[in-house]
């Protein structure tokens, strides 16, 4: 219930809220596994999403990788959702301390919220290959076919692919926040995928709250369980 929601925010001093594709499905935003996601869709190649989303790829075949990555991963019209907004109130309540997210559509930081660790990276940040000049989404956005450097050098977004892994200074940031925190709020994660599962388990507080449409194999442990729309939940226990 909501209620009891409102009523664990309000004994928290500490809270972290760590967040998955759920977060954003509300914004818009297709997930990647469920149905209607985006591993049920068509690529419009001969390849597989995962296998398109990977380093190797990226390398080989870099003009057909952006032909899907502004087709599939770019929403920039979305907005942020009731969810996003009561998180970003919770910070500036002093409240909540961060946000730990898988997502890549920055939606945190449109919606207010200032500590955000995206695990995953940003559409937002973009780099040269070449020479690291950084670049916004507008780069990316702008034309079609390979987005180049004023150097010559390819831009790649700063998002993780398949094949590379998580940064190191990220995830210690992470596990120190969820050591620190006496709540942590899950929410739109099934906690299957690699590293959610093992991010929680960092987490040494009294309330762990799940808010997820289905049920996660860590239901059992929650304080509360909230099989109900993450903006909904949210919102109505943050006002
Ligand atoms: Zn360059």
């Amino acid at each position: 219930m909501a209620s009891e929601l409102s009523g664990i925010v309000e004994n928290s001093n500490r809270i972290v809220f760590f967040g998955g594709a759920g977060v954003s499905t509300e914004s818009g935003v297709p997930d990647f596994r469920s149905s209607g996601g985006l591993y049920s869709r068509d690529t419009g190649t001969s390849y597989a999403p995962e296998e398109v989303l990977s380093h190797s790829f990226f390398v080989n075949h870099t003009a057909e990788f952006y032909d899907y990555y502004r087709g599939h991963l770019l929403y920039p019209d979305a907005k942020p959702n009731p969810a996003h907004l009561a998180l970003a109130r919770l910070e500036q309540a002093g409240k909540l301390t961060a946000v730990i997210t898988q997502n890549i559509d920055g939606l945190h930081q449109a919606a207010g919220s200032r500590t955000v660790l995206e695990l995953h990276g940003s559409v937002h940040r973009n780099s040269c290959l070449r020479c690291g000049r950084t670049y916004g989404l507008d780069a990316i956005l702008a034309g079609d076919g390979v987005p180049t450097c004023e150097c010559g050098g390819v831009i790649k977004p700063d998002v993780v692919l398949y094949e590379e892994a998580l940064d190191d200074a990220l995830m210690t940031a992470a596990v120190e926040q969820l050591e620190a925190a006496d709540t942590l709020i899950v929410g739109g994660t099934s906690l299957v995928v690699y590293p959610a599962a093992g991010l929680v388990r960092a987490f040494r507080g009294e309330q762990l709250v799940l808010i997820n449409k289905q049920p996660t194999g860590y239901d059992h442990l929650a304080t509360l369980v909230l099989h109900e729309p993450i903006g909904e939940a949210l919102g109505a226990a943050v006002p």
